[in-house]
């Protein structure tokens, strides 16, 4: 904590000015070191949790997993999946760090259904599930592709992972914006829980107990690239229906038309 600046009830003069930016600049600061302070202390929890997965399997292995093919099978097979979750976290964490840092985005001329196509494709060849696309005519927009595949990515992925039908992209326009929207036909996300979803770790309640291996960073990071490409991240669900998550991109940002 700071000592705030005592700013003179009529700011009218420039050292009240002054006196108000300081404080407002600290005020910044300080809740920026609480973010980070939270954000360590979350990840070093969630970091420790596989780790004593990890150790007691160890431990396992060495008492009784030379004697035993069954344990040793259990334990190793364990041991692998609960690092490739850290792996996983710890490169997704690595990835929320950098975007802090603000790497320059780099924006130019986007095709955008020839972009969601090839989002597409290679999740049509690494899982049996149907991955339609809506949409047609070409649609230009100028962002950052790489980006914005990234955070298509993202909402794809949760889609299957949190659904066992087809899911559907569809792109879309209105007077000021595009759109493209990403449909499931899952469990949907329960209302309590709509507030805290893009939340660095957060996980629905089941989904947290369910061994899908998701860390609860995939929407953080969704949202943070969705503000870099200056573009608006929205979700609407309903439980036992489905949930779709909808990014929406200015229409300044678009070059030509359907
Ligand atoms: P992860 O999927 O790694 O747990 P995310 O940050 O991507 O982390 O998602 C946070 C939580 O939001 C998930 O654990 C899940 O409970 C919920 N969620 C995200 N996408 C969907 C979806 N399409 N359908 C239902 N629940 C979802």
């Amino acid at each position: 904590t700071y000592e705030k600046i005592e700013v003179p009830a009529e700011g009218k003069d420039e050292m009240a000015q002054m006196g108000h930016e300081f404080n407002d600049m600290m005020g910044q600061l300080e809740s920026n070191f609480k973010k980070q302070e939270q954000f360590v202390s979350n990840a070093s929890h969630e970091l420790k949790t596989p780790l004593t997965v990890i150790e007691s399997y160890a431990r396992l292995l060495s008492r009784r997993g030379f004697d035993d093919l069954s344990v040793a099978k259990e334990a190793v097979g364990a041991i692998l999946g609960e690092s490739i979750r850290m792996k996983d976290m710890i490169e997704q964490m690595l990835h929320l760090a950098r975007n802090q840092e603000h790497v320059a985005f780099k924006f130019e001329e986007t095709d955008i259904n020839s972009l969601v196509e090839k989002t597409l494709q290679p999740m049509r060849h690494a899982h049996a599930r149907d991955f339609i696309l809506e949409g047609n005519g070409s649609v230009v927009v100028v962002t950052d592709a790489e980006k914005l595949r990234q955070l298509l990515f993202i909402l794809l992925d949760n889609a299957r992972k949190y659904s066992e039908r087809e899911i559907k992209t569809t792109i879309s326009k209105n007077e000021t914006s595009i759109s493209i929207a990403v449909t499931d036909y899952g469990n949907g996300i329960p209302k309590e829980a709509l507030p805290h979803i893009f939340d660095r770790f957060y996980r629905v309640h089941e989904d947290r107990n369910r061994k899908t291996g998701g860390t609860g960073l995939g929407l953080a990071i969704a949202k943070e690239l969705a503000d870099g490409l200056g573009a608006e991240l929205n979700i609407e669900s309903s439980v036992g229906v489905g949930t779709t998550f909808r990014i929406i991109m200015p229409k300044k940002q678009i070059l030509t038309d359907f």
